[in-house]
């Protein structure tokens, strides 16, 4: 693709300037990296008192949700349910079991794009130490990795797996709902205007000094080039890009987001943004259009109400949903 393919744009999304949200008050910034991502806040407060103590809520949910989902820590009850649940049902937390079911219904929705179960193949991918699985590995694993493997239980709120191999990682769409849950409490100590972003997942409370946040979507081959500008309130907006993870072997790109009918890193798109009204919408939605590829991804976003996304293929040509006004040249 050739760079200038990428104009920088600014997209208008239909009713989203608003009124003044004037106030005595200042923006605070504040950052850690949690989730093995960097996670920032920015608050609209009266002192930077009550913005230190809610910004500490953002980041103590941040980290607790870590704990119960991280397939990363043996403690978590993400692992248990890895460890147990191909032998015996496995009692989860009411959390835990309705993230799976809603996970369940994106990969019903997408015939499978969306599927937690990516983690049977997934697990044998390291990026940091360039390893990946071969083709004998992938086909071992592969019919692990369906997401009607898995059994949920709504009496005992337990999970089992119905094949032995089966593992689940919910990547895709646990930081979304950690930044939904992050404005709830945000919300609830008193601020009206705040911006969470965990990685690539972001949601805006209110709006900045009565404008919208202007977003941007990066170019996914240049992180200092924004190829699109995004203005937003009371919204969400996840973007999920192939240079987020990844490594390079023999000309071949390696990367996190894996297309479950073959256990490899999908290799049709570079980019996936989502716009909506939650970060847990927008975070399984970007990830599930990532996999789709641009025709069927189009198709799906433009059959659902209340969500938007600009997608770059693997050419560079970038596509908007229905509901984001083309921009016209003049
Ligand atoms: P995101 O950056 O939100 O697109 O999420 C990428 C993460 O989703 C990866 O790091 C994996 O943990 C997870 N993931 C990868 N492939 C899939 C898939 N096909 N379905 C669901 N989650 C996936
Ligand atoms: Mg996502």
């Amino acid at each position: 693709m050739t760079s200038s393919r990428f104009v920088q744009q600014v997209l208008f999304f239909t009713g989203l300037i608003s009124g003044c949200s004037c106030a005595n008050a200042e923006w605070f910034s504040y950052q850690q990296s949690i989730m093995g991502t960097s996670t920032t806040t920015e608050i609209f407060a009266d002192t930077q008192q009550q913005a230190d103590q809610c910004s500490r809520l953002v980041f103590d949910e941040m980290r607790r949700i870590d704990a119960l989902m991280s397939p990363y820590i043996e403690q978590s009850e993400l692992s248990d349910i890895n460890r147990n649940a191909a032998t015996k049902p496995v009692k989860i937390s009411n959390e835990l079991f309705e993230l799976i079911q809603r996970s369940i219904k994106f990969s019903q929705l997408s015939d499978g794009a969306f599927d937690i179960t990516f983690a049977s193949v997934g697990y044998l991918y390291d990026y940091r130490l360039k390893q990946h699985p071969n083709q004998q590995q992938i086909r071992q694993q592969l019919s692990a990795l369906n997401y009607r493997n898995i059994q949920l239980n709504a009496e005992q709120k337990s999970i089992s797996f119905s094949h032995k191999n089966t593992r689940i990682d919910l990547g895709g769409i646990a930081k979304g709902h950690a930044v939904d849950n992050a404005i709830n409490l945000l919300r609830k100590c008193g601020i009206r205007n705040a911006l969470v972003s965990a990685g690539g997942d972001s949601r805006i409370l209110g709006d900045k000094n009565g404008r919208p946040w202007v977003m941007g979507v990066r170019h996914p081959r240049d992180k200092d080039r924004v190829v699109v500008s995004i203005p937003l309130k009371d919204a969400a907006i996840s973007t999920s890009g192939d240079y987020e993870r990844y490594f390079i072997e023999d000309g071949k790109r390696y990367h996190h987001i894996i297309k479950p009918t073959s256990g490899e890193s999908v290799d049709q798109t570079w980019s996936e943004s989502v716009i909506a009204n939650d970060a847990m919408t927008s975070d399984a939605l970007s990830t599930t259009l990532f996999v789709l590829g641009t025709e069927n991804a189009l198709k799906l976003i433009n059959s659902l109400d209340g969500v938007e996304a600009i997608m770059i293929d693997a050419n560079g040509k970038m596509f908007y949903s229905n509901g984001l006004m083309p921009p016209t040249v003049h």
